[in-house]
């Protein structure tokens, strides 16, 4: 049998499977997984992974790549941050394209694309609708032609990225029949607004100040009325970075009502909390909604195990020290969001596989098959079964090491991680049927992103 490469040894995990297989690859994409020791043409490339797992590439469902917002935008281009991404083992991420006041949402998707190409790995994107006018319809029919069918919308940032409940419920009703679903940053702007002025009238602003600034009720209240407004117009939604119990439970019982609707967590608010704020260095860990009280974090991550949490993300923006620290006395001027496309699987994997017992087939699930199943880019993306594209992680599930920012490749001076002992990370990582990444080094620097287009959303079931 010819191919391109076969990986050989390992266990291969997918999101519904998991056992000894060998992965053949032909053309950049999956050609059979075969009984392990199958004999191939001696002149095929062997990837050696005794011992491992090999895994779908990580898919990251929420990445902000060079992304504007107030007077900062963050650090890295397509090259760098997919850089960072293969080296964590994720191999397709899904950017936004979010206009600033004024811009067309077509004509940012389109600019945003264009940088595509200069990526490791493929990219998706999320498109962005802030305010409703009469030419907003057409743009989404066209954004869906393109294969942009996830319109992100915000309920705060006011005068910024914030859409109104009209503007939300008119988009969700375009995209209903266009194979779209809005994907939506709950924190209602009233009670942020109200909470940040108190806290801002007792001189509390600061970083060291932002739980309090953004409260839990917020993100409670917002998602209640999103979740009314979809069930009202009988549209799937998605709610990003959901960082309370209390939230993904209103989604789990909407679901449960027949409705289609997600959850997304994202890494940091599963592995970090409150506490960093009472640190020397709050400012780093900084970001919208904040990381929650100890009690909150032990009841999300409970819903990893139950089921009800759909995927995990890394809400990766990537800002440097100098950045968060210029305005670290008022949140209000601060640039948020943290630095993680690179540490979201292994941090993760560590965190909970390892350490909690969660199998391997529900990870691959939340990291990889489910976001693309939401994004519209499952089976090419999230899975190993013939026909995927041959992007692949091949995973050291012993390897004890030490997260610091020296040694990641995120375009930043810093990760909220800094000193962690993690086990487990991704050892060789094949984009595309080629091997990137090989025993931690970069053996193939070839820009190679492709644009993925999304089709209907979600493509098949997402638990
Ligand atoms: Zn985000």
């Amino acid at each position: 049998m010819s191919a391109d490469l076969v990986v050989r040894g390992g266990t291969v995990v997918d999101s519904a499977w998991e056992g000894p297989a060998d992965v053949l690859v032909s053309d950049g994409v999956v050609a059979a997984l075969l009984a392990r020791g199958t004999p191939v043409d001696p002149d095929v490339p062997v990837v050696d992974a005794r011992g491992r797992l090999v895994l779908p590439g990580g898919v990251d469902p929420h990445c902000h790549v060079g992304f504007t917002s107030g007077e900062y935008t963050s650090l890295d281009d397509h090259r760098e941050c997919t850089t960072a991404a293969v080296f964590g083992g994720t191999t397709t991420i899904v950017d936004f394209a979010i206009p600033r006041p004024g811009q067309r949402p077509l004509d940012v998707a389109r600019a945003q694309r264009a940088k595509i190409p200069a990526g490791l790995c493929d990219a998706a994107l999320h498109g962005c609708v802030v305010e409703w006018d009469d030419t907003t319809a057409d743009q989404l029919r066209v954004l869906a032609d393109e294969g942009v069918r996830t319109i992100k919308m915000f309920t705060t940032y006011r005068g910024e990225s914030m859409a109104d409940e009209s503007t939300i419920l008119r988009t969700m009703a375009a995209l209903r029949d266009l194979g779209g679903m809005v994907v939506v940053h709950c924190e209602a702007d009233h009670i942020i607004v109200d909470s940040q002025e108190h806290a801002a009238g007792v001189d509390r602003i600061g970083a060291g100040d932002m739980p309090a600034t953004r409260p839990e009720l917020a993100e409670t209240a917002s998602v209640a009325e999103v979740l009314a407004i979809a069930e009202s117009q009988r549209t799937p939604v998605y709610f990003v970075h959901q960082s309370t119990a209390a939230a993904v439970e209103l989604v789990a019982a909407a679901r449960r009502r027949g409705l289609r609707a997600y959850t997304e967590t994202v890494a940091h608010h599963l592995l970090l909390d409150e506490s960093s704020y009472a640190g020397p260095e709050p400012e780093r860990f900084v970001c919208c909604p904040p990381l929650r009280a100890r009690e909150s974090v032990e009841a999300l991550t409970r819903h990893l195990f139950t089921g009800e949490i759909s995927t995990i993300g890394s809400d990766h923006c990537c800002y440097d020290t100098a950045q968060k620290r210029e305005h670290r006395h008022d949140v209000r001027q601060m640039p948020n969001g943290l630095p993680g496309v690179e540490t979201r699987l292994a941090t993760v994997f560590s965190e909970f596989v390892v350490g909690r017992g969660l199998s391997l087939t529900r990870f691959v699930e939340l990291t990889a098959a489910n976001p693309a199943r939401a994004n519209g880019l499952y089976p090419r993306k999230g899975s190993l079964m013939p026909g995927a594209d041959a992007d692949i992680a091949i995973w050291d599930p012993r390897l004890a090491w030490t997260v610091t920012a020296a040694q990641l490749h995120q375009a930043t001076d810093y990760t909220p991680y800094e000193g962690r002992r993690l086990t487990g990370r991704p050892t060789t990582v094949v984009v595309g049927g080629r091997v990137v990444v090989d025993e931690g080094e970069l053996v193939d620097g070839t820009a190679r992103g492709r644009y993925v287009p999304a089709g209907d959303i979600p493509a098949g079931p997402v638990q």
